[in-house]
C-alpha cells in the first residue's frame, strides 16, 4: 500500500476566519465529522499538529506498534463502497496499515481540503458577546466558530516522567507516541525502554531482535493476552464482507464496541476449577480479549477474578525459563483487565532471549538519569545508548487541556474539572455551549473498540447540529441537573466493578497530582448509544437549547 505524503493542504486560515466548526484533530474522529459536517453544509475547519492524518496511527509508529482490535472492526463503517473494496492485510493490523487506510479515507473523501496541518491550537475561548468560540493556533490563525468539536484522541497527551537529570543524557531518547517517521537504527545499540503497558509491551517484542542488548524498567507487570495474530484468511475477509452489515449491527449493540460471539452465561464461580481452565485454555487459544469475556463476573468479583489472574500467571511462568525473571513479570496485587489489559505477540516469550533483561523499578526505583543511562536508587547504573519512554499518556482530559478550552464567566476547563472531569453522556459540559467532545469522559472511548464509538459520537453531534438547524437554534449546552445525574450513573457503574481497585491512567492514577476519578464509562456501548438516542428523540433531553439573537 502506498500513498502520499506531501498532500495539498487547507490554506492557513486568515486572522479572524468565520466557519461554522472547528474540529481539533484529524484521525479518524476528526475525518469522519468533517466528513459529516460537510454532508449537512456546515462548514468546517479541522486543525491537526501532524502533517499527516492518522491520529493515533500517524503517532504511534514505534517498533512493532499494532491495533490489538480485530482488524475487520477496527474500520470506519459509514462507506460500504470502503468497507468493500478496502482489504487487510492481517487480523490484528500493523501501524503501517491503519496509517495507510486513514491516508486512503482522506483521500477518498476529499478531506485535506479542509484540514490544515503542522497546526496546534493553543487557545479556544468562548465569547459571550457573540456567542461563538475563538479559536487560535500556534501559527497565528483566529478562527471565529459556532461550534467547537474535539476530535484529540484520549491518549495523545504525551507523558514524559520528570526524571531528574534527563537533559544531561548523551544518547538519544525517544518516546514511543513521538516515533520519528524515518525511524530509529537500533542495530547494535544498547536500548533501554522505560514502561510496560500496552506500547511498551510491543516495542519490547519488536525491539529486542534488532538491538545488541536491550534494559526493561519495569514498575508494574501488566496482564497480556496472546493476540494469536495471522495473515488474513481471503475467504475468513470474503465471508466476513458479505455479512459486514450485520456485524457491524452486532458491534453496535455489544458491550464493548466489537462483535462478541456468544455472551458468557455463567459465573466464574459456578463451575469447577478443571471446567473453569477449560474455558480458558479454550479462550486463551482463540486469543486476545476473548480471554476476559469466559465468565459473566470476572469484573466484577475478586473472587472470580482472582482465577483468571492466576490462570494467566501460570502461563507467565510455563513460559518463562528464569523463575525470578517468571515472578518479577507475574502481575499481582491488582484484579486482571483492572489496568488496560495488553495483547501481544510473544512478549513473555522475549525473556528467554539472551540479549533482554529484567529490571524491577518499584521495589528500587528510578532515581536520575545521567549523562549514561539510568541510575536507580541504590546506585546500580544501567549505560545505554538510546533511551525509550513508553510511559504512556495524560488521558483523556490531557488532549483537552492541552487545547487552551476557556468557557462562559471565564471559567478554563481545567479550573472546572480540577477534582476530575465532568459531563453530560461524555459529549457535553455545562458551561461550554456548542462544545462537542468526541470520545470524552464519562462515554465508553477507551473501554470500546474506538471506531465504533467514535462513529456512535460523530453521528450524534451530526444529529444534533441537523436538529439545532432545522428548529431555527444555534446553541445547546447541557443543563446542570443532567450532568450531574450523568456523573452519578458514570460513578455508581464504576463502582460496582473491580475497575477502581487499580492504579490505572483509566483513573489518573499514572500523572502526580492528577484527580483519581474513574473516566470513561463503564456501562457499555449498546446500553450507551440507547441512552444517546433516547436523549436525541426526546428533543435533546438534558440540554438546553437556544439561538443567538443575531440568527
Ligand atoms: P501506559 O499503559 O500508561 O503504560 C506506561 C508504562 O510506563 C507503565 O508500565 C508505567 O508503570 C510506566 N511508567 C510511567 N511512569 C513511570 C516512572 N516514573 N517510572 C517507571 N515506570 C513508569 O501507557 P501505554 O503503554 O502507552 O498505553 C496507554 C494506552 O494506549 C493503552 O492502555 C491502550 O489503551 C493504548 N494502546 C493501545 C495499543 C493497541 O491497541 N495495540 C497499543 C499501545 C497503546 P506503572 O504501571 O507502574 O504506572
Amino acid at each position: 500500500m502506498s500513498y502520499q505524503h506531501q498532500n495539498p493542504t487547507a490554506a492557513p486560515a486568515t486572522k479572524h476566519t468565520e466557519i461554522d466548526a472547528v474540529v481539533v484533530g484529524a484521525g479518524f474522529a476528526g475525518m469522519y465529522m468533517l466528513h459529516r459536517l460537510r454532508e449537512i453544509g456546515v462548514s468546517a475547519r479541522v486543525f491537526e499538529t501532524g502533517d499527516g492524518v492518522g491520529g493515533t496511527w500517524y503517532w504511534n509508529r514505534y517498533p512493532g506498534a499494532r491495533v490489538d482490535s480485530p482488524s475487520m472492526q477496527y474500520s470506519l463503517s459509514f462507506s460500504s463502497e470502503m468497507e468493500q473494496e478496502w482489504n487487510w492485510s492481517e487480523d490484528y493490523s500493523p501501524q503501517q496499515d491503519l496509517e495507510a487506510y486513514a491516508n486512503h479515507v482522506a483521500d477518498r473523501f476529499h478531506l485535506r481540503d479542509d484540514i490544515q496541518f503542522g497546526t496546534r491550537v493553543v487557545s479556544s475561548v468562548y465569547d459571550e458577546a457573540t456567542e461563538r468560540w475563538i479559536i487560535e493556533t500556534d501559527r497565528g490563525d483566529q478562527v471565529s466558530a459556532k461550534y467547537l468539536i474535539t476530535a484529540a484522541g484520549c491518549l495523545s497527551a504525551t507523558n514524559v516522567p520528570n526524571f531528574k537529570g534527563i537533559e544531561s543524557f548523551e544518547g538519544q531518547w525517544y518516546h514511543t507516541s513521538r516515533w520519528p517517521r524515518e525511524g530509529v537504527d537500533l542495530k547494535g545499540k544498547r536500548v533501554g525502554i522505560i514502561g510496560t503497558g500496552s506500547t511498551g509491551i510491543q516495542a519490547i517484542t519488536a525491539m529486542a531482535k534488532e538491538v545488541d542488548h536491550l534494559t526493561v524498567f519495569q514498575r508494574t507487570p501488566n496482564f497480556s493476552l496472546p493476540s494469536n495474530n495471522k495473515k488474513m484468511d481471503p475467504d475468513y475477509e470474503r465471508g466476513w464482507k458479505a455479512r459486514y452489515p450485520e456485524h457491524r449491527q452486532n458491534a453496535r449493540e455489544s458491550r464493548g464496541g466489537a462483535e462478541v460471539i456468544a455472551y458468557p452465561q455463567q459465573s466464574a464461580l459456578e463451575v469447577s476449577e478443571e471446567e473453569r481452565n477449560k474455558v480458558y485454555e479454550a479462550a486463551w487459544g482463540q486469543g486476545a480479549f476473548t480471554l476476559i469475556a469466559s465468565f459473566t463476573d470476572l469484573m466484577v468479583s475478586k473472587e472470580a477474578n482472582d482465577t483468571i489472574a492466576e490462570f494467566v500467571r501460570n502461563k507467565i511462568r510455563q513460559t518463562v525459563k528464569d523463575p525470578v525473571t517468571a515472578e518479577l513479570l507475574a502481575p499481582k496485587g491488582y484484579p486482571l483487565g483492572t489496568k488496560r489489559l495488553c495483547v501481544d505477540t510473544g512478549y513473555f516469550e522475549t525473556y528467554n532471549r539472551d540479549n533482554v533483561q529484567l529490571v524491577d523499578v518499584k521495589t528500587n526505583q528510578i532515581k536520575e538519569i545521567t549523562t549514561r543511562g539510568v541510575r536507580l536508587e541504590d546506585g546500580t547504573d544501567y549505560d545505554v545508548d538510546i533511551l525509550v519512554f513508553a510511559t504512556g499518556f495524560d488521558a483523556m482530559t490531557g488532549p483537552l487541556f492541552r487545547m487552551g478550552i476557556v468557557g462562559k464567566d471565564g471559567l478554563s476547563l481545567q479550573d472546572k474539572w480540577d477534582a476530575g472531569p465532568r459531563t453530560y453522556l461524555g459529549i457535553s459540559t455545562v458551561g461550554f455551549p456548542n462544545m462537542f467532545m468526541i470520545t470524552g469522559p464519562g462515554s465508553p472511548s477507551v473501554l470500546s473498540n474506538m471506531t465504533t464509538s467514535i462513529e456512535q459520537h460523530v453521528d450524534w453531534i451530526t444529529d444534533a447540529i441537523s436538529y439545532l438547524k432545522r428548529n431555527a437554534l444555534d446553541k445547546i449546552e447541557a443543563t446542570q441537573d443532567a450532568e450531574d445525574r450523568w456523573v452519578e450513573h458514570v460513578n455508581e457503574v464504576a463502582d460496582k466493578t473491580l475497575y477502581p481497585h487499580a492504579n490505572s491512567w483509566y483513573l489518573g492514577a499514572n500523572i502526580p497530582g492528577k484527580p483519581r476519578v474513574f473516566m470513561p464509562y463503564v456501562g457499555g456501548v449498546g446500553n450507551y448509544r440507547r441512552k444517546c438516542d433516547e436523549v436525541a428523540a426526546n428533543d435533546y433531553e438534558g440540554f438546553a437549547l437556544g439561538a443567538t439573537p443575531s440568527s
